[in-house]
């Protein structure tokens, strides 16, 4: 209030001043004479000061034209100017917001507007590297997959998306079961990324499932290299490969060389089962039986396990029974309370007929772990004591709904294994099998092949008390451990190697 109050009595001063003033100078003598050639101006006071005005403006104005000329002169030129930054800047903003609404889009999943925001994009920002990344995702969202290509081959084209561009198409490729054209991507991707664990993956699953161990093999060789598989991991990835191409080598028939893929795969990682049994083939052939006697037993301080007993059995298999309990200590010795020892052990003494030996080695394990195993190996005990029929169908009876004990579990997709492979069966994840007891009720094993000596060599044709024959082992024979012929059954594969 008070402010606009002054306003007006300054107004009104200013006025008055330039009133005051106007009069002075036209009432004063003199001016200005401008003299050009034979013409004379005179001027007066106040004409003076307006021409002085005059001056001054139109000065200014020949400097704003001339700047607007350059300007514009830089303008066509197409420099950099306040227009075209102007135009840019706006033209870069509309981009990115249509980059933000396509990736909102792609997020909500409403593909079609991705795309139409992507399109809207790349005409304000040409950075096909980001555009077509959400239109290709969008494609493969609304199931354009042609369209995806397009835009992933696109991608292929710019050094810094080729990866991208490789991953997007190796992905389709998988979809679409080209496992071959898949493979040559994963290569490619993996040779631009050695980092980048899920491609490495992918690319060990594919070589694993086409039997390419070599290829495998270097692939986890640079993946160790790179610091992306921590280095024991790596060995033991590498010696279930090793493992796979000496099997394939004795497939071909190339023996020697087979057997010292095996004894090498054993020594990078002598814990791997199958390994251990490979090489322990491989040194009988060499008649090396000492080596061979080795390396189950160390795989057996590892871990107990059939397959190493039915290697150890094939080590020598014309002893008599007394013979083999005195040769099986060499791993019975080692991890006296694990089941699986002492189940061996119950085992070798059924076949030597020492009854109560086979019941104390047992122990409690029928009532801690009543496996179909032990459960038939009770029975077995009982026939030999000369339990009566009852009690021995007793056993046999639990034997049938008891569990399987431990399998090979993968332990990614807990699908059960009758052999041991590299792949899973069902998921195809490379080298999670564990052996150990399923978690569901899956059972695979039958009986038979759970006690894997040949104990008694006078085998009689019995029934073995399983629910489904597996029919993979052909060799295992079912053999009676007591006098007559019954349903007491202590059964065995003899040497059974893996796979
Ligand atoms: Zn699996």
């Amino acid at each position: 209030m008070l402010w606009s109050l002054l306003k007006i009595v300054l107004f009104v001063v200013l006025i008055a001043a330039a009133t005051i003033g106007a009069g002075m100078i036209m009432e004063a003598d003199g001016g200005v004479r401008i003299a050009v050639g034979a013409q004379e101006f005179n001027l007066g006071p106040l004409q003076a000061i307006l021409a002085l005005m005059a001056l001054v403006a139109a000065v200014w104005l020949a400097i704003k034209v001339v700047n607007f000329i350059v300007a514009l002169v830089h303008f066509l030129n197409g420099d950099e100017t306040a227009i075209s930054r102007y135009f840019d800047r706006n033209r870069e903003r509309r981009g990115y917001e249509a980059l933000a609404d396509g990736l909102m889009a792609l997020a909500s999943g409403e593909e079609k507007l991705a795309m139409t925001k992507a399109a809207r994009a790349e005409r304000f920002l040409h950075r096909p590297e980001l555009t077509s990344l959400i239109t290709a995702q969008a494609a493969e969202m609304s199931g354009d997959k042609r369209k995806a290509e397009k835009m992933y081959k696109r991608l292929l084209a710019d050094e810094r998306t080729r990866f991208v561009g490789i991953r997007g198409i190796m992905k389709q490729k998988l979809e679409e079961g080209d496992t071959e054209v898949a493979m040559k991507l994963a290569e490619k991707a993996f040779a631009l990324k050695p980092r980048h664990a899920e491609t490495g993956d992918i690319l060990l699953a594919l070589q694993a499932t086409q039997n390419d161990w070599a290829g495998a093999r270097k692939t986890i060789g640079s993946k160790v290299r790179t610091g992306a598989l921590p280095r024991d991991v790596g060995r033991r990835r590498d010696a279930v490969l090793a493992l796979q191409e000496a099997k394939d080598v004795f497939r071909d028939g190339n023996s020697i060389r087979a057997r010292e893929a095996a004894i090498e795969a054993n020594k990078m990682s002598p814990d791997l089962i199958p390994a251990a049994v490979l090489a322990s083939t491989s040194y009988l052939e060499q008649d090396n039986p000492r080596f061979a006697t080795r390396v189950l037993s160390k795989a057996w301080q590892v871990q107990p396990h059939p397959d190493l007993a039915a290697a150890f059995a094939a080590i020598a298999p014309d002893e008599t029974p007394k013979e083999r309990l005195k040769r099986f200590k060499h791993l019975t010795k080692h991890h006296k309370d694990h089941p699986e020892t002492r189940m061996l052990l119950a085992e070798l003494h059924i076949a030597a007929g020492q009854y109560d030996e086979a019941r104390k080695a047992l122990g409690d394990l029928v009532e801690t772990a009543p496996t179909q195993r032990t459960l038939t190996l009770m029975a077995a005990i009982e026939r030999g004591e000369g339990g009566d029929d009852a009690s021995v169908r007793g056993w046999l009876t639990k034997a049938v709904t008891a569990s399987r004990g431990e399998q090979w579990v993968c332990e990614k997709c807990n699908h059960v294994h009758i052999d041991w492979t590299p792949v899973c069966d069902n998921c195809g994840a490379f080298d999670t099998l564990s052996w150990v007891v399923p978690s569901e009720g899956d059972v695979r094993r039958g009986g038979t092949e759970m006690l894997p000596l040949l104990v008694d060599p006078p085998a009689a044709e019995t029934e073995a008390p399983e629910p489904e024959a597996p029919s993979e082992t052909p060799e295992a024979e079912i053999i009676e451990a007591g006098e007559e012929g019954g349903e007491d059954a202590a059964s065995v594969g003899d040497e059974k190697p893996a796979n």
